[in-house]
């Protein structure tokens, strides 16, 4: 298996791996191998100029053995086909290991919202609805907000699907505006989640919170609001860094004056001179590192020269095929995207809940549920790793691909 292998094939490949541990046959393989409904639509949006442009943006359902699919849309320049597949796939998995009654979607636009207005950016979300509005609903596949789209992105969308239905329905999206029925605690879900995972790492490792040095890649709304989680518990946060370069301080940033000074995108270093390289931030001497970013950071030319005992991916698909071997072989703890990003996806389910019922729970209810559910399922992929001798990530993909294998399985589909 080459280090070049695309986030979709590496996918693939783990998914084949969980299966045949499972002792499932090649035909759960062949099923759960790609998504089982692709839509590709085309959008023209009248931009401010008064010229057309037409975008190109995907709707992946993987699998909906469980439940309707479920899982958020970016808007980026470098969304393609294979990406959103397999974070479409990633998406089961993370619902599987969270047990959610969901299966995994994901949604994406080639653009780049960073140079786009309120009103194109207004437009540009209503356009997909309409363009994905036949398999989208509360009852089939659930829209939430990823990289580079936030609560505003998600109650024009919600609002252009209930005016097509002529139905208030809130539950066809998550990640709102709590006056919209967003939930209490969504905003900050991903990083309380990524928190929970680091406290449960750290008990493995006897690591002690408290004085703890942590690197975190990344300043948008991962890595900001878990850089303060981490500040608060009294750790110190010796490195952030956002799309332009990084911060480092050996005492512990300052991180309420970062906080302060991030615009809405996370850029933050643009403001200081002394920077290092997103490069360099990765090889720091830590305890604990966080990916909160992008993808392939960690590759095989950098895992050697990891310091940190322990690495929590925050972002998708931020360690590569090879490089996870490394870090394993290394002895380095290494708690995978798909259980350590399931927070966003935790609180969502728990947003469609509230809007389905009616009935809305405060911060310290949907954080406590968050909490539970977390912990159960960092210590049922820590113990598969321990109990079947693998790596966490296989561990996570054979329990998150568990539940769907079943699911296909009763419903007589393999
Ligand atoms: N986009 C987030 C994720 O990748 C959240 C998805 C959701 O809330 O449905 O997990």
């Amino acid at each position: 298996m080459g280090e070049n292998l695309n986030l979709f094939t590496s996918t693939q490949y783990v998914i084949n791996d969980a299966l045949a541990k499972l002792g499932y046959t090649e035909e759960m393989y062949e099923l759960l191998k790609e998504p089982v409904r692709m839509l590709t639509v085309r959008i023209p949006v009248r931009m401010d100029d008064g010229t057309i442009q037409v975008f190109t943006g995907y709707r992946a359902q993987h699998n909906d053995a469980v439940g309707p699919t479920k899982g958020g849309v970016r808007f980026h320049p470098e969304v393609d086909e294979e990406e959103v597949k397999a974070l479409s796939m990633w998406m089961s998995l993370k619902c599987g290991i969270v047990d959610l009654p969901y299966g995994g979607g994901k949604g994406g636009i080639i653009c780049d919202p960073r140079t786009m207005s309120f009103a194109e950016l207004e437009k540009l979300s209503r356009g997909y609805v309409r363009a994905i509005s036949q398999i989208v609903g509360p009852t089939k596949d659930i829209p939430a907000p990823d990289v580079y789209t936030n609560s505003q992105i998600m109650a024009w969308m919600m609002d252009e699907y209930s005016r097509l239905r002529e139905n208030d329905s809130p539950g066809f999206i998550t990640g709102k505006p709590i006056v919209l029925g967003g939930s209490q605690g969504r905003e900050k879900a991903t990083a309380q989640g990524v928190t929970i995972c680091i406290e449960e790492a750290a008990k493995k490792r006897n690591i002690n919170i408290k004085g703890a040095r942590v690197v975190i890649q990344g300043f948008g709304n991962a890595g900001s609001f878990l850089a303060k989680f981490m500040h608060d518990a009294g750790a110190k946060v010796v490195a952030i860094s956002d799309a332009h370069g990084a911060l480092y301080d050996q005492d512990g940033l300052d991180i309420d004056y970062l906080l302060d000074r991030r615009d809405s995108f996370g850029t933050v270093t643009t403001l200081f001179e002394n920077t290092i390289s997103n490069k360099e931030l990765l090889e720091l001497e830590c305890d604990i590192l966080v990916p909160a970013a992008i993808s392939n950071q960690i590759t095989s030319e950098n895992a050697h020269n990891i310091k940190a005992a322990i690495v929590v991916e925050a972002a998708n698909g931020p360690t590569t095929f090879e490089a996870t071997k490394i870090l394993s072989e290394r002895g380095i703890l290494l708690v995978p995207d798909v259980l350590a990003s399931a927070g966003g996806v935790t609180v969502s389910y728990f947003e469609w809940v509230q809007n389905n019922q009616g009935y809305y729970w405060s911060e310290e209810e949907v954080n406590e549920k968050l909490h539970a559910k977390l912990v159960s399922a960092f210590n049922n992929v820590y113990e598969t790793s321990e109990n079947r001798r693998v790596n966490m990530r296989l561990a996570a993909y054979m329990v998150g691909a568990r539940k769907m294998a079943e699911a296909s399985r009763f419903r007589g589909w393999v």
